[in-house]
């Protein structure tokens, strides 16, 4: 076996260094995970070894990658390193909702800042990689509670409801189906009285994510080298190859594919920052309680301010509710406080109920909203930068990138229509601007925190 470079003892001593990658460490285990049956991890790295493609994080993001190569490449030796297990990273950890139909987000500012013709450009690539993405669900019989049961774009508040039926401008002009609800319609379908107005957009999706994750994991095809509880410690480069430190061995790789979630990429240091969202999900309400859940027996409301809350009702007798950000971990015990209260606030009928997970999650951020994605150097590649959003994104990028990875395509195709993410200010300035932000947009959230 041939190594890229003769693996050092102590990389400490190597000349070229690359920026230390970290990897995430949660306080907590995805409640989407933890109610699924146990799943045997793959094996750990536990030798040096030689691929063609090692990627590094196995979220949506990676093993679009892994899959896509394999597709164009079946021959390629393609390797897959993950920090922890499948199903507690991000991929497993988020609230499940997805569109294919990009609109705005956050109101009129953006909405003047995103053209038509980017919106459009933005959906018919979402809309490619949902057909890959379902098709590999139907395909490999992969349970993951995939419905078409749309989302509410819910308001509480006055400056929530503007926002709201300028969404509905834009739904209108491209025709897509909804249902506009008033007070008493969004109280009897999901219990809550508390929302003045929403939108309900048929075409949303929504699924188990850990499921999903799961699924995607346990039927790779059998070349694709899977491993778990692996984090990359270290990079190092020389002129042949890259290779990247496990506690259990040395991977080396002609090409490299950074799909790590922007946990502290070093080299996109300048064009994004981690930060931490959470969610909880209750214990089963008991039979006398269910009525308190609404009518309608699945539904998920999304907010009307991007600081707000996002909640789904996502079994018979259960509610998740997601909400808050943070640049490092917030202690398990506010975050549970903070989530109760924004819980409490809507369903104040189940203030007896307990929450029975409750979990946070990175998300990689950039200052523009755009993802980084494509060549850093020669043989190494990244795509971060959900912004938040990534189960139908991630796999776009995922797979896209592997397209240009195998001169497939052009990159512009992609950066184009998604743009680039543009230069973050530094710490501590970076810090310091997060949490001005943050705070105005907490208080212009208002109700719909
Ligand atoms: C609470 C929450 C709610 C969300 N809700 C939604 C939603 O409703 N809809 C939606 O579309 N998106 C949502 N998101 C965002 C979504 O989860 C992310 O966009 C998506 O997971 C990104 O996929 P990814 O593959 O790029 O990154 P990840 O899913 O984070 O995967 C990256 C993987 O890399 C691994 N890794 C990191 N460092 C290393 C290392 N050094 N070595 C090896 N492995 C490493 C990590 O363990 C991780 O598994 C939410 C996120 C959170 C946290």
């Amino acid at each position: 076996m041939s190594f890229c470079y003769e693996p050092a003892k102590n990389l400490d001593e190597e000349p070229i260094v690359m920026p230390k990658l970290t990897h995430p460490r949660y306080s907590n285990r995805s409640g989407w995970n933890a109610m699924l049956p146990s799943r045997i991890p793959r094996p750990s790295v536990n030798s040096d070894q030689q691929v063609d493609y090692a990627i590094v994080g196995a979220g949506y993001t990676g093993l679009a990658v892994a899959r896509r190569l394999h597709e164009i490449d079946p021959q390629a030796r393609i390797t897959v390193i993950e920090a922890t297990t499948i199903g507690e990273g991000s991929s497993g950890r988020n609230s499940g909702f997805f569109s294919t139909d990009v609109l705005t987000r956050y109101g009129a500012a953006q909405s003047a800042s995103m053209s038509a013709e980017t919106s459009l450009a933005q959906t018919k690539l979402m809309k490619e990689a949902f057909a890959w993405l379902r098709a590999t669900v139907v395909d490999n019989s992969i349970e993951c509670g995939m419905q078409q049961t749309g989302a509410i774009r819910s308001a509480a508040s006055d400056a929530g409801e503007a926002y709201v039926r300028r969404v509905k401008k834009v739904v209108e002009a491209r025709n897509l189906p909804h249902t506009v609800l008033g007070r008493e319609a969004i109280r009897d379908g999901t219990g809550a009285d508390y929302y003045q107005y929403g939108l309900w957009l048929h075409n949303d999706w929504v699924i188990q994510p850990a499921m999903l994750i799961r699924g995607l994991a346990d039927t790779l095809p059998e070349s694709i080298v899977l491993y778990e509880n692996s984090p990359v410690r270290n990079m190092h480069r020389d002129r042949t190859g890259w290779g990247l430190l496990t506690d259990g061995g040395l991977i080396c790789a002609r090409t490299v594919v950074l799909a790590n979630n922007g946990y502290k990429l070093g080299y996109l240091k300048s064009r994004m920052t981690t930060i931490f969202t959470y969610a909880a999900i209750t214990e089963a309400v008991s039979e006398d309680d269910i009525g308190f859940l609404g009518q309608w027996p699945t539904w998920g409301m999304v907010p009307a301010h991007r600081a707000g809350t996002t909640t789904r009702r996502i079994t018979r007798d259960r509610l998740m509710v997601r909400s808050l950000h943070s640049l490092t971990e917030i202690p398990n015990a506010t975050v549970e406080r903070q989530l109760r209260e924004r819980f409490v606030r809507r369903w104040p009928g189940l203030r007896h109920v307990s929450f029975e997970h409750v979990w946070g999650g990175a998300i990689s951020f950039t200052n523009n909203a755009a993802p980084w994605w494509g060549q850093i150097e020669d043989g190494l590649y990244a795509s971060t930068g959900c912004n938040g959003s990534g189960i139908i994104k991630c796999t776009m990028l995922g797979r896209r990138l592997a397209e240009i990875i195998r001169r497939i395509g052009h990159p512009d195709e992609v950066t184009s229509a998604m743009g680039v993410a543009n230069w973050m200010v530094p710490d501590p300035f970076r810090t310091i601007g997060f949490h001005i932000i943050s705070a105005m947009e907490s208080r212009k959230a208002g109700l719909e925190s």
